[in-house]
């Protein structure tokens, strides 16, 4: 074959006769995309994705098809080019059915791989589930206690009969005896500051430290773990096991200082001069006041330096006391069931709006009720009325009625005119909300709020090298697993500002599908394991925790439930169709249109078939053919309706040598071995 010479993206190349362009681009390290071509077989030409154009010609060609020759000049990623891609993906993608990632992973703050571990669990491979969960979240037997679990909430299990129980799970992964110390990557010699020891905190220094960096957490208090120390109550998690967790951090080497308090101890300004960045992890510590009459009396504390001062010092002897806690937040349920462990004769919540509407998790409200706390909601207090010196003696409620949602979609509470209680109280504790301290953060630039401004994409302040996540940002408290999430993402951003790489996050395309109950009509139902929780006449005498463990076979059987909806090409990051959407950018939205083809079927012992997701691209049935030499797969009707299947009524009743060529092949998740080979 005689040699030739052609520009490819204006470098000139060499190559023989009857080569396609596709053929000698690859040769030559330049990447032209495709889907459908497989050097082992005959072209096929179907995906459409290797366009070029080729000299002053106003066609495009397909490189896989189209043979090069002496003189040509060809361009292989043009603005028509890149255009014309994003349109076939996008008609690809826009008949394509399969969630590439888990609901319940993409409802996790954190971005945990719950399909993952659960999976893990399932096999019984407890050691490599602990370590794919702290991929994410360094605290898993914490956590796996005290997250009100958004993952549960999005699990499709539901629609067969009830969720998997994702968190319960991960707690069973974190307590189980293994200590695991991640390795830390090569020194770097950059040092980062971290305010505050909370979930975020800790889970910022250890990324960091995972990535080389020098870690190092200043907090005011006398031990590291934030609100997980000193704001969630011992029977909701023993504080052995946040310090077993806590200990394991500090081990990959994070320096941790405590009893320094920004402002006080030290500043802002001084950190950023010792240290190449900073990450603002404080937290939100001051407690939102009441607003009314009397909020100055001696008995009227703030819900978080209530559970604060219970978990240090334990001044509060509430024997034969009547405590009334305002607000309908997990911080209010955690004060109102830590008043009935004080012994307190009778805890009211005070909550302006109905159970409906109250933010608490339904099974701390329902606990709390068990254990005696009296719930008086369409209730707000209006006064508090003082006593002898000064100290609380009673509350001036207001009765409320729900009127028109308002922004949250929540009714909103009104209150009916001349309609009031006075209750007798000896303390109120209000949990109505938190906000960040002010000391300390001058420089900052925050919210009306007095919450730091930091951007949602990056996390970067108005300061220069100082980063900040949490509860004292943005919107302000949130639940924990969602400030572990935001220092993971901090983590990578500060990792990118020292290395003076562009520090922007762009959220990717992924695949995704609406399921229905009639989807897994076929499922057998299997009711989840229930976690044992001690009788609330004994719990509500201590502080020992409420609930248990799950044991190993509670835990495989749960986790066993699991749909595994994720698809396992995304998981193994073997999908080339969803790396191309993103690279192109395809939005497939704007042809969304019937979708034809959907369905799995176990199509022989070893192998599984998704027709929603395949592309018709026939490598699976070209290999089989070309390759292997044999045809136990093709394509069966025509037009809309083609789909590939067994050539005849199913593998098992032919020859199938169970090679795996073909799920190799495939440039999707439509075909798979069972054993995810
Ligand atoms: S086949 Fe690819 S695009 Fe489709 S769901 Fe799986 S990973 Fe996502
Ligand atoms: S069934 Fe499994 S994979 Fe699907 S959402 Fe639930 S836990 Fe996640
Ligand atoms: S199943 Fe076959 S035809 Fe469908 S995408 Fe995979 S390899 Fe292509």
């Amino acid at each position: 074959m005689s040699e030739i010479k052609l520009i490819i993206d204006n470098i000139e190349v060499t190559g023989f006769e009857r080569q396609t362009i596709l053929d000698i681009a690859r040769e030559n390290n330049i990447d032209i995309p495709t889907l459908c071509h497989d050097d082992r077989v005959e072209i096929y030409g179907a995906c459409g994705l290797c366009t070029v154009e080729i000299g002053d010609s106003p066609k495009l060609f397909r490189a896989c098809s189209t043979f090069a020759a002496t003189g040509m000049a060809v361009r292989t990623n043009t603005e028509r080019i890149r255009q014309n891609r994003k349109t076939a993906l996008e008609l690809l993608l826009s008949d394509h059915v399969g969630d590439c990632r888990a609901p319940c992973s993409l409802a996790c703050p954190a971005e945990t791989d719950c399909q993952g571990y659960v999976k893990l669990i399932a096999d019984g491979k407890y050691p490599e589930a602990l370590k794919l969960i702290m991929e994410k979240i360094p605290l898993p037997a914490s956590i796996g206690r005290v997250c009100p679990h958004p993952c549960e909430e999005a699990c499709r299990r539901e629609l067969v009969e009830e969720p998997i129980s994702i968190c319960a799970l991960k707690q069973f992964a974190g307590d189980l005896n293994i200590e695991y110390i991640p390795e830390t990557g090569d020194p770097t010699g950059k040092n980062i500051a971290i305010i505050g020891g909370g979930p975020g905190g800790l889970t910022a220094a250890y990324f960091l430290r995972l990535q080389g960096h020098g870690a190092a957490i200043y907090d005011a208090m006398p031990e590291m773990g934030g609100m997980l120390q000193y704001g969630i109550p011992e029977y909701r998690l023993p504080k052995k096991i946040l310090r077993k967790e806590i200990a394991a951090i500090e081990k990959t080497g994070v320096i941790f200082k405590n009893n320094i308090k920004i402002g006080r101890d030290i500043s802002l300004d001084s950190l950023r001069n010792e240290f190449d960045a900073v990450i603002v992890a404080a937290g939100a510590w001051t407690s939102t006041g009441l607003g009314c009459p009397g909020e100055e009396l001696d008995g009227v504390l703030g819900g978080i330096d209530f559970l604060r001062d219970v978990a240090t010092v334990n001044k509060y002897d509430f024997t034969g006391k009547k405590i009334a806690i305002v607000g309908g937040g997990n911080t209010a349920m955690d004060a109102c069931r830590t008043a009935v462990r004080l012994g307190a004769d009778k805890v009211y919540n005070i909550y302006r709006r109905t159970k409906n509407e109250m933010p608490a998790e339904r099974i701390e409200i329902k606990e709390a009720e068990e254990e005696g706390v009296i719930f008086k909601n369409l209730t707000n207090p209006i006064e508090i009325i003082g006593g002898e010196n000064n100290k609380v003696k009673a509350a001036r409620l207001q009765i409320m009625e729900l009127g028109e949602p308002d922004a949250s979609g929540r009714r909103s509470p009104v209150a009916i005119a001349g309609k009031e209680e006075t209750v007798e109280i000896d303390v109120v504790i209000v949990a109505i909300g938190q906000k960040l301290g002010k000391l300390g953060f001058d420089e900052i630039e925050k919210t009306r709020w007095g919450t730091i401004i930091a951007s949602e994409n990056t996390c970067q302040t108005n300061l220069d090298g100082v980063f900040a996540i949490g509860d004292a940002t943005n919107k302000g408290a949130d639940i924990a697993v969602t400030a572990i999430g935001e220092a993971k993402q901090a983590a990578e951003t500060v990792n990118k500002y020292l290395r003076g790489e562009k520090l922007s996050r762009e959220t990717p395309y992924l695949a995704k599908t609406e399921k229905t109950a009639e989807d897994f009509a076929d499922k057998e139902k299997l009711p989840r394991i229930k976690i044992l929780c001690r009788d609330a006449d004994e719990r509500r005498k201590d502080f020992s925790e409420i609930n248990s463990v799950m044991t190993e076979d509670e835990a495989k059987k749960e986790a066993s439930r699991c749909l595994e909806c994720g698809c396992h090409a995304f998981r193994n990051s073997d999908c080339k169709l969803i790396d191309y959407a993103n690279q192109y950018n395809a939005q497939p939205e704007k042809f969304n249109g019937a979708i034809d083809r959907c369905g799995q079927e176990n199509i022989q012992d070893y192998l599984n078939l998704d027709s929603g997701k395949c592309i018709l691209c026939g490598l699976c049935v070209r290999i089989c053919d070309e390759v292997e030499g044999e045809t136990l797969l093709g394509f069966v009707n025509r037009g809309f309706d083609t789909a590939v299947k067994p050539a005849l009524t199913g593998l098992s009743d032919v020859d199938c040598g169970s090679c795996g060529k073909c799920f190799d092949a495939c440039p999707t998740g439509a075909l798979f071995g069972r054993l995810n080979k």
